[in-house]
C-alpha cells in the first residue's frame, strides 16, 4: 500500500544520510518530492536516482535554512512549481560538538541558526500553503540529546532541546488549521554526522545503547513515513524516540 499517493513534500538536508532515507522511502510511497540541501551535486545525484528508480515527480531547491532570506527565495521557487505543501520535513543540521571552555560565539551562531532558527523560518512559509488546503503535517528532527544533554553538547543539545519547544508550541498553535506537528528524536544513527566522531566518543555511544548496535537512517525514515501519512492523523505534538534504548 502506497501512505504517500500524490502528497507534495519538502524535506530540507536532504542530500544525504537521515533525509535522504527518507526521500527514498518516500519516493517509494508515491510522494511528490521537494528536495533540499546546500549541496547541489549530491541532489542532483539523488533525485536522479530516485526518478529512475520510483519514476516519481522529484525537484531539488538547494538553498541555506539558516538563512531567512534564502528560506523566503526558496519557497517562492516551490510556489513556482506547486500551490500546495502536504508534509514538511525539517531535517537539516548540524553536529559542532566542543567542551564549555572552547565554544566559540561563531559556533553557537551557527548551529542554532541551521539545527533550530530554520524550522521556524521554513514552517512559517510551510504552514501558509498548508493552511490553504486545511492540512498539513510538520516533523521536526530533534535529538535524543536535546532531551538528556551529553558532555561536549551544550550547544548541539541547546540547539535540539529548542526544536521539542517549538514543536510542542506549533502543534498547539496549528491545530485548528488540523496542521500536525511533530517530532522525532532520533538516537546514534550511523550517518557520515557519527562516523566522523572520534573512535573513543563514537564507542561511548555505542556502548549507551541498550539494544547494543547503531540504528540506521532507514529506521528514522520509518518513523517520518508514519508521521507523514493519513496512519498519524490524530497525532500532534508528541516526540517520538528513535535510539534503540539508550533512554531506558
Ligand atoms: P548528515 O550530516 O549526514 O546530513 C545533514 C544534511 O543537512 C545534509 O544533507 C546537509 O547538506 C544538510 N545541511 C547542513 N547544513 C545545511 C544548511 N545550512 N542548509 C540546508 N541543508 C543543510 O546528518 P544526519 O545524520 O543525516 O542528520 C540529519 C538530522 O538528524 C540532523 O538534524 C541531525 O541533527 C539529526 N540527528 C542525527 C543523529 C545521528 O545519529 N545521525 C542523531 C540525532 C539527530
Amino acid at each position: 500500500m502506497k501512505l504517500l499517493q500524490y502528497k507534495h513534500i519538502l524535506i530540507t538536508g536532504s542530500s544525504r544520510g537521515i533525509g535522504a532515507a527518507i526521500a527514498t522511502l518516500f519516493a517509494s510511497h508515491g510522494a511528490i518530492l521537494y528536495l533540499n540541501s546546500t549541496n547541489l551535486d549530491a541532489l542532483t545525484n539523488l533525485r536522479k536516482q530516485i526518478v529512475e528508480t520510483y519514476g516519481c515527480e522529484c525537484y531539488i531547491l538547494p538553498f541555506d535554512v539558516s538563512s531567512a532570506n534564502e528560506v523566503k527565495a526558496g519557497f517562492k521557487k516551490l510556489f513556482t512549481l506547486t500551490k500546495k505543501l502536504d508534509v514538511l520535513i525539517n531535517n537539516a543540521g548540524i553536529l559542532d560538538d566542543a567542551l564549555l571552555g572552547m565554544i566559540t560565539p561563531a559556533q553557537i551562531q551557527q548551529t542554532f541558526a541551521i539545527n533550530t532558527f530554520s524550522i521556524i523560518y521554513c514552517s512559517q512559509y510551510a504552514s501558509r500553503l498548508m493552511q490553504r488546503s486545511g492540512q498539513g503535517s510538520i516533523i521536526n528532527i530533534a535529538s535524543i540529546i536535546g532531551s538528556v544533554g551529553n558532555k561536549g553538547q551544550a550547544v548541539y543539545g541547546g540547539s535540539k532541546a529548542a526544536v521539542i519547544g517549538i514543536t510542542q508550541s506549533l502543534a498547539k498553535e496549528l491545530a485548528h488549521h488540523q496542521i500536525r506537528v511533530n517530532a522525532i528524536a532520533p538516537g546514534f544513527i550511523d550517518t557520515q554526522m557519527t562516523q566522523q566522531l572520534p573512535d573513543d566518543k563514537y564507542q561511548q555511544r555505542l556502548d549507551s545503547i541498550a539494544m547494543g548496535h547503531i540504528g540506521q537512517p532507514e529506521d528514522i525514515a520509518n518513523s517520518a513515513l508514519f508521521l507523514a501519512s493519513d496512519m498519524a492523523k490524530y497525532v500532534t505534538g508528541q516526540v517520538i524516540g528513535v535510539d534503540g534504548g539508550m533512554l531506558i
